[in-house]
C-alpha cells in the first residue's frame, strides 16, 4: 500500500498509525517535511531518539541553523522519485548521507520523506553516538544496502523475509525472484550506464509498489527479489503484472521484459536463500518463451535438478570406467531381408541404478558438451568392432554412428574422424555417419561444407529422422548425402491414410531419382513391411526385426 492509497483507504488518526507501524520498524532515522511550508510534518521514533521531537518546526532551523530555506536544497529540487546526497550536516557537525523521495502525505500535502543512510564520523561526540545508534538500531548495515538501486540487498532481504515469514505463521507467503530479460546484450548494445540506468528503475518500482516494507532487494546483477503475502495465487499474479508493466513503461526507453520465479512457501523452515534459489529455478523454465513470464516452483524442476547434477556428477568417471556401452540394432534389406549395417546406439550401464536409456542423458550432454566425448568414444567402439570383425575373418558390415549438432561446431571433425579410422586401418565407407534432420535448417552452408569434406574421405552419410521437421527433399537436394533415413513418426502419420501413403510413395520414388539411399527406421509391423516393400524402400531398422543389443548378441545374429 502507498501513503495515497492509505489516504483513501482510512481516516487521518488510522493513518497515523500505520505510517508509524511502518516507519517504526525501520531501521532508519526518518523524517518528512512539507515542501511548500518546510514544516517537520513527522518524525520517526528513531529519528525523535536523535534529534528530539521537532514536529511542526521548521526544517531550515532545526537541521541546518538557518534563518532562511538553504539554496538548492533537496527538498525543492527533487521533481519526482528519489535522491541519495552526502554533504555537511549542521545538527551533526559532520558529513551525513541523506535519502530524500517525493511522496504525497496522507493529507494530500506535497512532502519529502528524508532517511538518514549513513553518518561519517569518528570524533564527534554527538554524531559518533548517532553512528553508533544507527549501526546498533541497524542491525544490518550499509553494506546490507544496494549502492546503486538504494533498497535493500540481497543479506538484509534475507533477515527481512525470515522474520516476517516465522512472525506470521497464520499468514501465506510467496518469495518472487524476477530478472530482466537479455539483460546482458542491454549492457553490450547500449552501454553499462544504460544497464545502471533500467536496474535503477526497477528499484524505484518496487519502493512505488511496496513503499518502505522492505519487502524487496536487489539480490545482485539484474536480479530482484520480493515476499508477498497472498491469499490466492491470483494475488501474486495480479503485483507480478503491476511491477512488469511498469518496469517496461519506462519512457523512451529499450524495451524491458522481466520473467518472474514464484515459489510459495509451504515448509518455513527451508532456509530464505534455498527458498529464493527455487524461485529462480522455476523463472528459468520461462526462458525462451515468449508467452510465459512467470511460472511457480514446482517439486518435480528439485528432482530433475537432482538427476542431473547426479549424472553430471558420474559422467565423466563412467566413461574412463566403460560405463557406457555400445549397443548394436541391426538394418536388414527389404527385398532380401539380409543383414546389411547395424547403427550404434548408447547405452548407460550405471552401476546403482540399471541401463539408463539415451533420452536420460543425451539431451543433457548436448547441453554441456559431454557430448562430444561419448560420440568420439561410440565411433571408437565402432571403428574398433569392425576392426575385430575383419580380424576374425568376417566380412565386415557397416556400423552407422550418430553426430550430435556440437561436432559440426566442432572444427576438428574430419581430423578426429580420419584419424580414427586411420588407427584401425578401416575403409571410411565402413563408417556411417548420421545426422538428424534439424541440423540442416541450422546452417547449411557450413554443414555442406563439413559434409562435403566428410564425402570426400570416404564416410558414407545419413539424414536421421528424415520427416520429423521441415526439412524437405528438396532442402537436401543440394546438400551431398547418401541416404536418408525416414522417421518412424513421420511412417506412422502418413501412413494410416490413403494421402499419407501417397506422399510417402513419392518421397521415396524422388529420393531415388536423387541417387538416394532410403531407410525406415522404426518399422515395428508387418503392416509397415510390406507397405515398405511395395514402395522399394530400401532397408528397415525396427523392432519388428530387432532391437538394439549388446554386441555379444548382435555377433551371434550375424555369425
Ligand atoms: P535415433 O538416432 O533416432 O535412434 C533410433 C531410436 O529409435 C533408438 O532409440 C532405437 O532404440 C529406437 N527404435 C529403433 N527401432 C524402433 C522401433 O521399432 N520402435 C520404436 N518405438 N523405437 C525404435 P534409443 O536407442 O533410445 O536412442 C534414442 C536417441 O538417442 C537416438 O535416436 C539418438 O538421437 C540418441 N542417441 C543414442 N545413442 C547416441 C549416441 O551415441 N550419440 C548421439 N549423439 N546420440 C545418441
Ligand atoms: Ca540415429
Ligand atoms: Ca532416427
Amino acid at each position: 500500500m502507498n501513503f495515497s492509497e492509505i489516504r483513501e483507504s482510512v481516516d487521518i488518526d488510522g493513518a497515523k498509525s500505520i505510517i508509524d507501524s511502518i516507519l517504526n520498524v525501520s531501521y532508519r532515522a526518518t523524517v518528512i517535511v512539507d515542501r511548500q511550508t518546510f514544516e517537520i510534518v513527522y518524525m520517526n521514533k528513531l529519528a525523535k531518539d536523535m534529534f528530539g521531537s521537532k514536529v511542526d518546526c521548521l526544517c531550515y532551523e532545526t537541521f541546518c541553523t538557518r534563518e532562511v530555506p538553504c539554496q538548492g536544497c533537496n527538498l525543492v529540487s527533487l521533481e519526482s522519485g528519489s535522491v541519495v546526497a552526502s554533504g555537511y550536516s549542521e545538527i551533526l557537525d559532520k558529513q551525513a548521507t541523506w535519502k530524500y523521495s517525493k511522496i504525497n502525505w496522507f493529507d494530500g500535502r506535497d512532502v519529502v520523506m528524508a532517511t538518514l543512510i549513513e553518518v561519517d564520523d569518528e570524533q564527534n561526540p554527538i554524531a559518533k553516538e548517532i553512528s553508533a545508534k544507527i549501526a546498533k538500531s541497524v542491525s544490518v548495515d550499509r553494506s546490507e544496502m544496494d549502492e546503486l538501486t538504494n533498497i535493500p540487498g540481497y543479506a538484509r532481504f534475507y533477515v527481512n523475509a525470515e522474520k516476517a515469514i516465522h512472525a506470521n505463521t497464520d499468514k501465506e507467503y510467496a518469495i518472487v525472484v524476477f530478472d530482466i530479460d537479455r539483460f546482458k546484450n542491454i549492457n553490450d548494445l547500449y552501454g553499462m550506464t544504460k544497464g545502471d540506468d533500467i536496474l535503477k528503475h526497477v528499484g524505484e518500482v518496487l519502493m512505488d509498489i511496496f513503499g518502505y516494507n522492505e519487502n524487496y532487494a536487489r539480490m545482485h546483477s539484474d536480479m530482484f527479489a520480493f515476499y508477498i503475502e497472498y491469499e490466492r495465487k491470483l494475488d501474486i499474479i495480479r503485483t507480478i503484472e503491476k511491477i512488469r508493466k511498469k518496469i517496461g513503461s519506462k519512457e523512451n526507453e529499450t524495451e524491458v521484459n522481466t520473467s518472474y520465479g514464484i515459489y510459495l512457501v509451504q515448509d518455513r523452515s527451508v532456509p530464505i536463500n534455498l527458498m529464493c534459489d527455487r524461485a529462480m529455478v522455476a523463472s528459468r523454465t520461462t526462458k525462451g518463451d515468449v508467452m510465459r513470464f512467470c511460472a511457480f516452483y514446482d517439486e518435480q524442476y528439485r528432482e530433475d535438478m537432482i538427476r542431473i547434477s547426479e549424472i553430471e556428477h558420474d559422467m565423466v568417471k563412467a566413461l574412463e570406467e566403460g560405463q557406457f556401452q555400445m549397443y548394436l540394432q541391426p538394418k536388414f534389406k527389404l527385398d532380401t531381408e539380409v543383414l546389411c549395417g547395424a547403427e550404434a546406439l548408447a547405452r548407460w550401464l550405471h552401476p546403482s541404478k540399471g541401463i539408463i536409456p539415451p533420452s536420460d542423458f543425451i539431451p543433457l550432454f548436448e547441453k554441456n558438451g559431454f557430448i562430444l566425448k561419448l560420440d568420439e568414444y561410440m565411433w571408437e567402439e565402432a571403428c574398433k568392432t569392425i576392426r575385430n570383425w575383419m580380424d576374425a575373418g568376417k566380412e565386415p558390415i557397416p556400423i552407422s554412428v550418430n553426430v550430435s549438432r556440437y561436432h559440426i561446431k566442432h572444427n576438428n571433425l574430419e581430423n578426429v574422424l580420419v584419424d580414427m579410422v586411420k588407427k584401425y586401418d578401416i575403409d571410411p565407407k565402413l563408417l556411417h555417419l548420421e545426422i538428424t534432420e534439424s541440423l540442416f535448417l541450422d546452417e547449411p552452408a557450413k554443414l555442406n561444407r563439413v559434409m562435403e569434406k566428410l564425402r570426400g574421405f570416404g564416410f558414407k552419410l545419413e539424414v536421421d529422422d528424415f520427416g520429423s521437421g521441415f526439412s524437405s527433399l528438396n532442402l537436401i537436394r543440394n546438400i551431398s548425402v547418401d541416404t536418408i533415413k525416414i522417421d518412424k513418426e513421420f511412417l506412422d502419420n502418413e501412413i494410416a491414410s490413403e494421402k499419407g501413403k501417397i506422399v510417402v510413395n513419392h518421397t521415396i520414388d524422388m529420393a531415388k531419382e536423387l541417387k538416394l539411399q532410403v531407410i525406415a527406421e522404426g518399422v515395428e509391423t508387418k503392416a509397415h513391411v510390406d507397405f515398405l516393400k511395395k514402395s522399394k524402400c530400401d532397408i528397415a531398422q525396427g523392432y519388428y526385426f530387432a532391437k538394439p543389443m549388446p554386441l555379444s548378441e548382435f555377433d551371434k545374429l550375424s555369425s
